[in-house]
Protein backbone atom coordinates (compact mmCIF):
# COMPACT_ATOMS: atom_id res chain seq x y z
CA UNK A 1 0.00 0.00 0.00
CA UNK A 2 1.26 3.54 -0.46
CA UNK A 3 0.27 7.37 -0.93
CA UNK A 4 1.66 9.58 -3.07
CA UNK A 5 -0.24 13.07 -3.82
CA UNK A 6 -3.53 11.80 -2.99
CA UNK A 7 -3.36 8.53 -4.93
CA UNK A 8 -3.51 5.40 -3.08
CA UNK A 9 -2.14 1.66 -3.67
CA UNK A 10 -4.25 -0.87 -2.76
CA UNK A 11 -6.12 -4.40 -3.16
CA UNK A 12 -8.95 -3.97 -4.49
CA UNK A 13 -12.16 -6.72 -5.83
CA UNK A 14 -15.45 -6.24 -6.10
CA UNK A 15 -18.10 -8.14 -4.15
CA UNK A 16 -17.46 -11.38 -5.29
CA UNK A 17 -14.21 -10.99 -3.69
CA UNK A 18 -12.86 -12.54 -7.37
CA UNK A 19 -11.19 -11.28 -8.69
CA UNK A 20 -8.48 -9.49 -6.22
CA UNK A 21 -6.76 -6.34 -8.28
CA UNK A 22 -3.59 -4.02 -7.66
CA UNK A 23 -5.20 -0.63 -8.18
CA UNK A 24 -4.61 3.56 -7.73
CA UNK A 25 -7.36 5.02 -6.27
CA UNK A 26 -7.99 8.54 -6.08
CA UNK A 27 -10.81 10.20 -4.13
CA UNK A 28 -12.59 13.55 -4.43
CA UNK A 29 -13.50 15.09 -1.96
CA UNK A 30 -16.48 17.56 -3.41
CA UNK A 31 -18.36 17.19 -6.55
CA UNK A 32 -15.50 20.18 -8.24
CA UNK A 33 -13.17 17.63 -8.18
CA UNK A 34 -14.68 15.13 -9.82
CA UNK A 35 -13.21 15.30 -13.02
CA UNK A 36 -11.54 13.11 -15.99
CA UNK A 37 -7.86 13.08 -15.68
CA UNK A 38 -5.41 11.34 -18.24
CA UNK A 39 -4.90 7.85 -18.45
CA UNK A 40 -7.22 4.96 -17.97
CA UNK A 41 -9.64 5.40 -15.06
CA UNK A 42 -12.77 3.96 -13.74
CA UNK A 43 -15.84 5.44 -11.50
CA UNK A 44 -16.46 3.12 -8.66
CA UNK A 45 -19.85 3.73 -6.22
CA UNK A 46 -19.96 1.49 -3.01
CA UNK A 47 -18.45 -1.80 -5.13
CA UNK A 48 -21.30 -4.13 -4.85
CA UNK A 49 -21.03 -5.32 -8.51
CA UNK A 50 -19.33 -8.75 -7.39
CA UNK A 51 -16.43 -9.02 -10.50
CA UNK A 52 -14.16 -6.44 -12.10
CA UNK A 53 -16.75 -3.47 -13.53
CA UNK A 54 -15.58 -1.54 -10.54
CA UNK A 55 -11.62 -2.72 -10.99
CA UNK A 56 -9.06 -0.99 -13.30
CA UNK A 57 -5.31 0.92 -13.16
CA UNK A 58 -7.31 4.12 -11.77
CA UNK A 59 -10.01 3.95 -9.49
CA UNK A 60 -12.37 6.87 -8.93
CA UNK A 61 -14.15 6.65 -5.65
CA UNK A 62 -17.42 8.81 -5.47
CA UNK A 63 -18.76 7.84 -2.22
CA UNK A 64 -17.26 11.03 -0.94
CA UNK A 65 -19.16 13.18 -3.76
CA UNK A 66 -22.84 12.25 -2.21
CA UNK A 67 -24.84 15.40 -1.62
CA UNK A 68 -28.69 15.53 -1.65
CA UNK A 69 -29.12 18.29 -4.13
CA UNK A 70 -33.19 18.65 -4.46
CA UNK A 71 -36.11 16.37 -3.30
CA UNK A 72 -39.86 17.82 -4.53
CA UNK A 73 -41.84 15.93 -2.24
CA UNK A 74 -44.94 16.70 -4.27
CA UNK A 75 -43.58 15.63 -7.96
CA UNK A 76 -41.66 12.82 -6.32
CA UNK A 77 -38.19 13.82 -8.05
CA UNK A 78 -35.09 13.71 -6.34
CA UNK A 79 -32.01 14.99 -7.66
CA UNK A 80 -28.38 13.89 -6.12
CA UNK A 81 -24.79 13.26 -6.63
CA UNK A 82 -23.65 9.49 -7.84
CA UNK A 83 -22.35 8.70 -4.89
CA UNK A 84 -25.43 9.01 -2.64
CA UNK A 85 -26.32 5.67 -1.70
CA UNK A 86 -29.71 3.73 -2.36
CA UNK A 87 -29.90 3.75 1.80
CA UNK A 88 -29.42 7.73 2.00
CA UNK A 89 -32.08 8.38 -0.60
CA UNK A 90 -34.44 5.95 1.14
CA UNK A 91 -33.83 7.53 4.33
CA UNK A 92 -34.56 10.89 2.56
CA UNK A 93 -37.70 10.22 0.64
CA UNK A 94 -39.51 6.95 2.95
CA UNK A 95 -40.82 9.83 5.41
CA UNK A 96 -42.19 11.61 2.74
CA UNK A 97 -44.35 8.50 1.55
CA UNK A 98 -42.07 8.05 -1.50
CA UNK A 99 -40.23 4.72 -2.50
CA UNK A 100 -37.69 4.27 -5.53
CA UNK A 101 -38.92 2.94 -8.48
CA UNK A 102 -36.75 0.42 -9.44
CA UNK A 103 -34.17 -0.94 -6.18
CA UNK A 104 -31.55 -4.17 -6.55
CA UNK A 105 -31.42 -6.29 -3.51
CA UNK A 106 -28.84 -4.28 -1.33
CA UNK A 107 -29.05 -0.90 -0.73
CA UNK A 108 -25.68 -0.10 0.04
CA UNK A 109 -25.66 0.47 -3.93
CA UNK A 110 -24.95 4.20 -5.31
CA UNK A 111 -27.12 6.22 -7.99
CA UNK A 112 -23.98 5.90 -10.44
CA UNK A 113 -23.79 2.11 -9.98
CA UNK A 114 -27.90 1.54 -10.31
CA UNK A 115 -27.22 4.47 -13.31
CA UNK A 116 -24.17 2.44 -14.67
CA UNK A 117 -25.22 -0.98 -14.33
CA UNK A 118 -28.99 -0.29 -15.22
CA UNK A 119 -30.26 -2.41 -12.30
CA UNK A 120 -33.44 -4.32 -12.08
CA UNK A 121 -35.70 -4.93 -9.17
CA UNK A 122 -38.15 -7.83 -8.64
CA UNK A 123 -40.73 -5.23 -10.35
CA UNK A 124 -39.02 -5.78 -13.82
CA UNK A 125 -41.84 -7.52 -15.26
CA UNK A 126 -44.01 -4.33 -14.50
CA UNK A 127 -41.86 -1.46 -14.10
CA UNK A 128 -38.75 -1.76 -16.30
CA UNK A 129 -34.75 -0.63 -15.07
CA UNK A 130 -33.70 1.75 -12.91
CA UNK A 131 -32.64 3.73 -15.99
CA UNK A 132 -36.40 3.67 -17.20
CA UNK A 133 -37.00 6.17 -14.37
CA UNK A 134 -33.47 8.62 -14.74
CA UNK A 135 -35.05 11.81 -15.73
CA UNK A 136 -31.83 13.37 -16.37
CA UNK A 137 -28.19 12.83 -16.00
CA UNK A 138 -24.85 15.31 -15.58
CA UNK A 139 -21.80 13.85 -16.90
CA UNK A 140 -18.22 14.42 -16.81
CA UNK A 141 -16.73 13.42 -20.31
CA UNK A 142 -13.13 12.29 -21.08
CA UNK A 143 -12.32 15.63 -22.32
CA UNK A 144 -13.62 17.04 -18.99
CA UNK A 145 -16.36 18.93 -20.36
CA UNK A 146 -20.28 18.36 -18.29
CA UNK A 147 -22.73 17.49 -20.49
CA UNK A 148 -26.50 16.82 -19.69
CA UNK A 149 -28.27 14.04 -21.11
CA UNK A 150 -31.73 12.45 -21.11
CA UNK A 151 -34.36 10.34 -22.95
CA UNK A 152 -34.73 14.06 -25.10
CA UNK A 153 -31.66 15.37 -24.74
CA UNK A 154 -28.16 13.77 -25.79
CA UNK A 155 -30.04 10.97 -26.26
CA UNK A 156 -27.57 8.52 -27.79
CA UNK A 157 -25.24 9.18 -24.78
CA UNK A 158 -28.08 8.66 -22.36
CA UNK A 159 -28.69 5.02 -23.45
CA UNK A 160 -25.15 4.33 -23.95
CA UNK A 161 -24.66 5.42 -20.02
CA UNK A 162 -27.63 3.53 -18.92
CA UNK A 163 -26.06 0.06 -18.24
CA UNK A 164 -22.71 1.52 -20.10
CA UNK A 165 -20.61 -0.22 -16.96
CA UNK A 166 -18.80 3.81 -15.95
CA UNK A 167 -17.48 3.71 -19.56
CA UNK A 168 -18.69 6.62 -21.22
CA UNK A 169 -17.94 9.08 -18.38
CA UNK A 170 -18.56 9.83 -14.53
CA UNK A 171 -21.78 9.92 -13.79
CA UNK A 172 -22.33 13.41 -11.95
CA UNK A 173 -25.75 13.63 -10.89
CA UNK A 174 -28.39 11.73 -11.31
CA UNK A 175 -32.15 13.10 -11.52
CA UNK A 176 -34.79 10.46 -10.64
CA UNK A 177 -38.51 10.36 -10.70
CA UNK A 178 -39.40 8.48 -7.35
CA UNK A 179 -42.31 5.91 -6.85
CA UNK A 180 -45.46 6.91 -4.15
CA UNK A 181 -46.10 4.40 -1.85
CA UNK A 182 -48.80 4.64 1.44
CA UNK A 183 -46.43 2.29 3.68
CA UNK A 184 -43.70 1.24 4.51
CA UNK A 185 -44.39 -2.56 4.84
CA UNK A 186 -45.15 -4.94 1.79
CA UNK A 187 -47.65 -7.72 1.82
CA UNK A 188 -46.13 -10.79 1.38
CA UNK A 189 -47.40 -14.37 -0.03
CA UNK A 190 -45.40 -17.15 -0.11
CA UNK A 191 -46.59 -19.74 -3.08
CA UNK A 192 -44.63 -23.09 -2.85
CA UNK A 193 -43.55 -24.81 -6.42
CA UNK A 194 -43.03 -28.79 -6.41
CA UNK A 195 -40.78 -28.41 -9.90
CA UNK A 196 -39.52 -26.25 -12.10
CA UNK A 197 -42.66 -26.52 -14.17
CA UNK A 198 -45.12 -25.71 -11.47
CA UNK A 199 -42.31 -22.50 -10.73
CA UNK A 200 -43.22 -21.14 -14.35
CA UNK A 201 -47.12 -22.03 -14.51
CA UNK A 202 -46.86 -19.70 -11.38
CA UNK A 203 -44.90 -16.84 -12.94
CA UNK A 204 -47.38 -17.27 -15.95
CA UNK A 205 -50.69 -17.37 -13.80
CA UNK A 206 -52.11 -13.70 -14.38
CA UNK A 207 -54.10 -13.68 -11.28
CA UNK A 208 -50.84 -13.38 -9.12
CA UNK A 209 -50.39 -10.51 -7.21
CA UNK A 210 -47.56 -9.65 -7.86
CA UNK A 211 -46.41 -5.73 -8.37
CA UNK A 212 -42.88 -7.87 -6.72
CA UNK A 213 -42.28 -11.54 -7.31
CA UNK A 214 -39.15 -13.64 -6.89
CA UNK A 215 -38.70 -17.14 -6.54
CA UNK A 216 -35.71 -19.19 -4.33
CA UNK A 217 -34.52 -22.27 -6.07
CA UNK A 218 -33.54 -25.50 -4.38
CA UNK A 219 -30.75 -25.61 -6.25
CA UNK A 220 -29.95 -29.12 -5.08
CA UNK A 221 -33.08 -30.70 -6.04
CA UNK A 222 -32.58 -33.10 -8.79
CA UNK A 223 -34.84 -35.71 -10.21
CA UNK A 224 -38.70 -35.45 -10.32
CA UNK A 225 -38.03 -32.27 -7.34
CA UNK A 226 -35.44 -30.20 -9.94
CA UNK A 227 -36.15 -26.48 -9.92
CA UNK A 228 -38.62 -26.83 -6.53
CA UNK A 229 -38.83 -23.33 -5.43
CA UNK A 230 -40.84 -20.66 -2.89
CA UNK A 231 -42.31 -18.16 -5.37
CA UNK A 232 -42.42 -15.20 -2.97
CA UNK A 233 -45.21 -12.27 -4.30
CA UNK A 234 -45.93 -8.84 -2.53
CA UNK A 235 -47.09 -5.54 -2.90
CA UNK A 236 -46.73 -1.91 -1.42
CA UNK A 237 -49.51 -2.53 1.22
CA UNK A 238 -51.91 0.41 1.39
CA UNK A 239 -52.91 2.13 5.07
CA UNK A 240 -55.96 0.46 5.26
CA UNK A 241 -54.35 -2.85 4.98
CA UNK A 242 -52.03 -2.68 7.80
CA UNK A 243 -53.07 -4.75 10.81
CA UNK A 244 -53.28 -2.01 13.82
CA UNK A 245 -50.17 -3.10 15.28
CA UNK A 246 -48.47 -1.90 12.67
CA UNK A 247 -49.99 1.20 11.73
CA UNK A 248 -47.90 4.11 12.33
CA UNK A 249 -44.94 1.92 13.70
CA UNK A 250 -41.27 1.96 12.38
CA UNK A 251 -39.50 -1.63 12.15
CA UNK A 252 -35.78 -0.84 12.76
CA UNK A 253 -32.99 -2.63 11.21
CA UNK A 254 -30.21 -4.28 13.13
CA UNK A 255 -26.95 -5.87 11.50
CA UNK A 256 -24.87 -8.86 12.25
CA UNK A 257 -21.70 -9.02 10.91
CA UNK A 258 -19.65 -12.33 9.99
CA UNK A 259 -16.31 -10.53 10.73
CA UNK A 260 -14.25 -13.96 9.84
CA UNK A 261 -13.78 -15.87 6.49
CA UNK A 262 -15.43 -18.59 7.24
CA UNK A 263 -13.96 -21.48 6.09
CA UNK A 264 -14.61 -22.67 2.96
CA UNK A 265 -15.35 -26.59 4.03
CA UNK A 266 -18.55 -24.68 6.41
CA UNK A 267 -20.30 -24.21 3.19
CA UNK A 268 -20.33 -28.00 1.62
CA UNK A 269 -23.30 -29.90 -0.65
CA UNK A 270 -24.14 -31.48 2.37
CA UNK A 271 -24.25 -28.62 4.37
CA UNK A 272 -26.25 -26.62 1.71
CA UNK A 273 -28.64 -29.87 1.27
CA UNK A 274 -29.75 -29.54 4.59
CA UNK A 275 -30.15 -25.58 4.78
CA UNK A 276 -32.50 -25.41 1.37
CA UNK A 277 -34.57 -28.72 2.88
CA UNK A 278 -35.33 -26.82 5.67
CA UNK A 279 -35.91 -23.48 4.17
CA UNK A 280 -38.03 -25.09 1.77
CA UNK A 281 -40.17 -26.41 4.38
CA UNK A 282 -40.43 -23.56 6.74
CA UNK A 283 -40.95 -20.92 4.03
CA UNK A 284 -43.61 -22.97 2.01
CA UNK A 285 -45.28 -23.81 5.23
CA UNK A 286 -45.76 -20.03 5.53
CA UNK A 287 -49.10 -19.75 3.40
CA UNK A 288 -50.76 -16.91 4.69
CA UNK A 289 -49.99 -13.46 3.81
CA UNK A 290 -48.24 -11.28 5.97
CA UNK A 291 -46.51 -7.92 6.22
CA UNK A 292 -43.06 -7.20 5.51
CA UNK A 293 -41.09 -4.34 6.35
CA UNK A 294 -39.57 -2.61 3.36
CA UNK A 295 -36.02 -3.73 4.28
CA UNK A 296 -36.98 -7.27 5.21
CA UNK A 297 -38.50 -8.14 2.11
CA UNK A 298 -36.09 -6.06 -0.44
CA UNK A 299 -32.53 -6.14 1.77
CA UNK A 300 -32.68 -9.54 3.75
CA UNK A 301 -29.11 -10.06 3.04
CA UNK A 302 -27.82 -6.88 3.97
CA UNK A 303 -29.17 -7.55 7.50
CA UNK A 304 -25.68 -9.53 7.70
CA UNK A 305 -23.06 -7.61 7.28
CA UNK A 306 -20.09 -8.74 4.77
CA UNK A 307 -22.08 -11.77 4.19
CA UNK A 308 -19.64 -11.88 0.64
CA UNK A 309 -16.98 -13.64 3.70
CA UNK A 310 -19.47 -16.74 3.81
CA UNK A 311 -17.40 -17.87 0.86
CA UNK A 312 -14.28 -17.99 1.69
CA UNK A 313 -10.82 -16.40 1.06
CA UNK A 314 -10.97 -17.68 -2.96
CA UNK A 315 -14.44 -15.47 -3.00
CA UNK A 316 -16.99 -16.48 -5.34
CA UNK A 317 -18.37 -15.63 -8.80
CA UNK A 318 -22.13 -14.53 -9.00
CA UNK A 319 -23.80 -16.36 -11.77
CA UNK A 320 -26.49 -14.75 -13.14
CA UNK A 321 -28.05 -15.01 -16.99
CA UNK A 322 -31.27 -14.45 -18.57
CA UNK A 323 -32.72 -16.53 -21.02
CA UNK A 324 -35.25 -15.50 -23.00
CA UNK A 325 -39.24 -16.37 -22.72
CA UNK A 326 -39.79 -18.92 -25.20
CA UNK A 327 -37.53 -22.48 -23.96
CA UNK A 328 -36.48 -20.53 -21.27
CA UNK A 329 -38.33 -24.11 -19.41
CA UNK A 330 -35.57 -26.25 -21.29
CA UNK A 331 -32.75 -23.82 -20.52
CA UNK A 332 -33.28 -22.89 -17.07
CA UNK A 333 -33.64 -26.88 -16.64
CA UNK A 334 -30.73 -27.45 -18.21
CA UNK A 335 -29.07 -24.85 -16.36
CA UNK A 336 -30.38 -26.36 -12.91
CA UNK A 337 -29.27 -29.59 -13.82
CA UNK A 338 -25.32 -28.73 -15.18
CA UNK A 339 -25.16 -27.03 -11.18
CA UNK A 340 -26.49 -29.97 -9.92
CA UNK A 341 -24.41 -32.56 -11.54
CA UNK A 342 -21.10 -30.50 -10.95
CA UNK A 343 -20.99 -30.97 -7.02
CA UNK A 344 -20.40 -27.02 -7.13
CA UNK A 345 -23.24 -26.33 -4.51
CA UNK A 346 -24.92 -22.70 -5.26
CA UNK A 347 -25.77 -21.37 -1.41
CA UNK A 348 -28.10 -19.03 -3.41
CA UNK A 349 -30.43 -19.34 -6.67
CA UNK A 350 -33.08 -17.38 -7.05
CA UNK A 351 -35.50 -17.05 -10.44
CA UNK A 352 -36.94 -13.81 -11.89
CA UNK A 353 -39.01 -13.49 -14.72
CA UNK A 354 -38.31 -9.93 -16.32
CA UNK A 355 -40.09 -8.28 -18.49
CA UNK A 356 -39.47 -5.86 -22.29
CA UNK A 357 -35.84 -4.73 -23.24
CA UNK A 358 -35.44 -1.17 -23.15
CA UNK A 359 -33.34 1.54 -25.17
CA UNK A 360 -30.09 1.21 -22.98
CA UNK A 361 -27.54 -0.82 -25.82
CA UNK A 362 -25.71 -3.03 -22.89
CA UNK A 363 -28.74 -3.45 -20.64
CA UNK A 364 -29.20 -6.73 -19.47
CA UNK A 365 -32.91 -7.42 -18.95
CA UNK A 366 -34.89 -8.81 -21.93
CA UNK A 367 -38.55 -10.76 -21.94
CA UNK A 368 -37.68 -13.79 -20.38
CA UNK A 369 -36.26 -15.47 -17.17
CA UNK A 370 -33.16 -14.85 -15.54
CA UNK A 371 -31.18 -17.15 -12.80
CA UNK A 372 -28.49 -16.17 -10.51
CA UNK A 373 -26.39 -18.53 -8.69
CA UNK A 374 -23.68 -17.75 -5.99
CA UNK A 375 -20.52 -20.17 -7.11
CA UNK A 376 -17.43 -20.42 -4.83
CA UNK A 377 -14.00 -20.14 -6.85
CA UNK A 378 -12.62 -23.52 -5.02
CA UNK A 379 -10.20 -24.00 -8.22
CA UNK A 380 -10.05 -23.58 -11.77
CA UNK A 381 -12.65 -26.59 -12.35
CA UNK A 382 -15.07 -23.69 -11.43
CA UNK A 383 -14.16 -21.81 -15.21
CA UNK A 384 -14.95 -25.08 -16.71
CA UNK A 385 -18.73 -25.43 -15.21
CA UNK A 386 -19.36 -21.55 -16.05
CA UNK A 387 -18.41 -21.88 -19.90
CA UNK A 388 -20.63 -24.45 -20.02
CA UNK A 389 -23.41 -23.34 -18.40
CA UNK A 390 -22.19 -19.76 -21.07
CA UNK A 391 -22.71 -22.13 -23.58
CA UNK A 392 -26.09 -23.11 -22.79
CA UNK A 393 -27.21 -19.38 -22.08
CA UNK A 394 -25.97 -18.67 -25.66
CA UNK A 395 -28.06 -21.97 -27.12
CA UNK A 396 -31.05 -20.18 -25.89
CA UNK A 397 -30.05 -16.73 -27.21
CA UNK A 398 -29.60 -15.30 -23.65
CA UNK A 399 -26.72 -13.25 -22.42
CA UNK A 400 -24.86 -12.99 -18.62
CA UNK A 401 -25.32 -9.87 -16.15
CA UNK A 402 -21.87 -7.55 -16.63
CA UNK A 403 -22.26 -6.31 -12.98
CA UNK A 404 -21.68 -9.94 -11.59
CA UNK A 405 -19.75 -10.75 -14.72
CA UNK A 406 -15.79 -12.17 -13.75
CA UNK A 407 -15.40 -14.22 -15.98
CA UNK A 408 -17.21 -13.94 -19.66
CA UNK A 409 -14.88 -13.86 -23.18
CA UNK A 410 -14.46 -11.39 -25.88
CA UNK A 411 -16.15 -13.56 -27.84
CA UNK A 412 -19.00 -14.48 -26.00
CA UNK A 413 -19.63 -11.23 -24.67
CA UNK A 414 -19.93 -9.96 -28.34
CA UNK A 415 -22.39 -13.12 -29.48
CA UNK A 416 -24.69 -12.38 -26.16
CA UNK A 417 -24.91 -8.39 -26.52
CA UNK A 418 -25.73 -7.95 -30.39
CA UNK A 419 -26.12 -4.13 -30.05
CA UNK A 420 -22.64 -3.95 -28.96
CA UNK A 421 -21.53 -2.47 -32.33
CA UNK A 422 -24.08 0.57 -31.30
CA UNK A 423 -22.66 1.18 -27.99
CA UNK A 424 -19.38 0.78 -29.46
CA UNK A 425 -19.89 3.42 -31.75
CA UNK A 426 -20.99 6.01 -29.27
CA UNK A 427 -18.33 4.88 -27.25
CA UNK A 428 -15.62 5.77 -29.96
CA UNK A 429 -17.07 9.41 -30.64
CA UNK A 430 -17.08 10.45 -26.91
CA UNK A 431 -13.66 8.63 -25.48
CA UNK A 432 -11.78 7.94 -28.56
CA UNK A 433 -9.37 7.67 -26.54
CA UNK A 434 -10.04 5.21 -23.70
CA UNK A 435 -10.25 7.13 -20.65
CA UNK A 436 -12.68 5.17 -19.48
CA UNK A 437 -11.27 1.87 -18.95
CA UNK A 438 -12.14 -0.96 -16.14
CA UNK A 439 -10.98 -4.69 -15.45
CA UNK A 440 -13.98 -5.77 -16.92
CA UNK A 441 -13.66 -3.54 -20.13
CA UNK A 442 -10.21 -4.76 -21.00
CA UNK A 443 -10.62 -7.89 -20.16
CA UNK A 444 -13.84 -8.10 -23.08
CA UNK A 445 -12.41 -5.89 -25.38
CA UNK A 446 -14.90 -2.95 -24.41
CA UNK A 447 -15.08 0.17 -26.60
CA UNK A 448 -12.58 -1.57 -29.86
CA UNK A 449 -13.98 -2.45 -33.23
C1 LIG B 1 -26.61 -8.21 -2.18
C2 LIG B 1 -26.66 -7.67 -3.58
C3 LIG B 1 -27.86 -7.73 -4.26
C4 LIG B 1 -27.93 -7.23 -5.56
N1 LIG B 1 -29.13 -7.31 -6.21
C5 LIG B 1 -29.24 -6.84 -7.47
C6 LIG B 1 -30.50 -6.88 -8.14
O1 LIG B 1 -31.49 -7.34 -7.61
N2 LIG B 1 -30.56 -6.36 -9.40
C7 LIG B 1 -29.46 -5.81 -10.00
O2 LIG B 1 -29.60 -5.35 -11.14
N3 LIG B 1 -28.26 -5.76 -9.40
C8 LIG B 1 -28.13 -6.27 -8.14
N4 LIG B 1 -26.92 -6.20 -7.49
C9 LIG B 1 -25.78 -5.59 -8.19
C10 LIG B 1 -25.62 -4.10 -7.86
O3 LIG B 1 -26.87 -3.48 -7.70
C11 LIG B 1 -24.91 -3.41 -9.03
O4 LIG B 1 -23.68 -4.03 -9.26
C12 LIG B 1 -24.64 -1.91 -8.80
O5 LIG B 1 -23.96 -1.44 -9.93
C13 LIG B 1 -23.80 -1.67 -7.56
O6 LIG B 1 -23.65 -0.26 -7.36
P1 LIG B 1 -22.28 0.31 -6.78
O7 LIG B 1 -22.48 1.72 -6.42
O8 LIG B 1 -21.76 -0.59 -5.72
O9 LIG B 1 -21.37 0.22 -8.08
P2 LIG B 1 -19.89 -0.35 -8.25
O10 LIG B 1 -19.89 -1.80 -7.99
O11 LIG B 1 -18.94 0.49 -7.52
O12 LIG B 1 -19.73 -0.13 -9.84
C14 LIG B 1 -20.54 -0.84 -10.74
C15 LIG B 1 -20.41 -0.20 -12.12
O13 LIG B 1 -20.93 1.12 -12.08
C16 LIG B 1 -19.95 2.06 -12.52
N5 LIG B 1 -20.13 3.28 -11.74
C17 LIG B 1 -20.33 3.42 -10.41
N6 LIG B 1 -20.47 4.72 -10.09
C18 LIG B 1 -20.33 5.42 -11.24
C19 LIG B 1 -20.33 6.81 -11.57
N7 LIG B 1 -20.54 7.76 -10.66
N8 LIG B 1 -20.13 7.15 -12.86
C20 LIG B 1 -19.94 6.21 -13.82
N9 LIG B 1 -19.93 4.90 -13.56
C21 LIG B 1 -20.11 4.51 -12.29
C22 LIG B 1 -18.62 1.38 -12.26
O14 LIG B 1 -17.62 1.88 -13.14
C23 LIG B 1 -18.96 -0.07 -12.56
O15 LIG B 1 -18.87 -0.32 -13.95
C24 LIG B 1 -26.79 -6.67 -6.20
C25 LIG B 1 -25.58 -6.61 -5.50
C26 LIG B 1 -25.51 -7.11 -4.19
C27 LIG B 1 -24.19 -7.04 -3.47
Amino acid sequence: MGNQAGVLKCSMSGWGRFPVEECESVRPERYRDLTASAGRQIARGQGRSYGDAALGKRVILTERVNRLLAFDAVAGVLRAEAGVTLAEVLAAIMPHGWFLPVTPGTQWASLGGCVAADVHGKNHHHDGTFGQHVLELEMILADASRVTCSATKNQALFWATIGGMGLTGIIGEVNLKLRRIGSSYLRVRHHPAKNLAQTFALFGDPGLDDQYSVAWIDCLAGGKQLGRSILMCAHHAAPEELPAALQGSAAVGTSRSVAFDLAAAVLNPLTIQLFNAVYYHRQGNKRAPYFAHYDHYFYPLDRIADWNRLYGKRGFVQYQCVVPEAGALTAVSALLQTVSQSRRPSFLAVLKRLGVQNAALLSFPLAGYTLALDIPMRDRGVFDLLRTLDAIVLQHGGRVYLAKDAVLTPQTFRAMYPRYRDWQRIKQAVDPAHGFESSLSRRLGMGYA
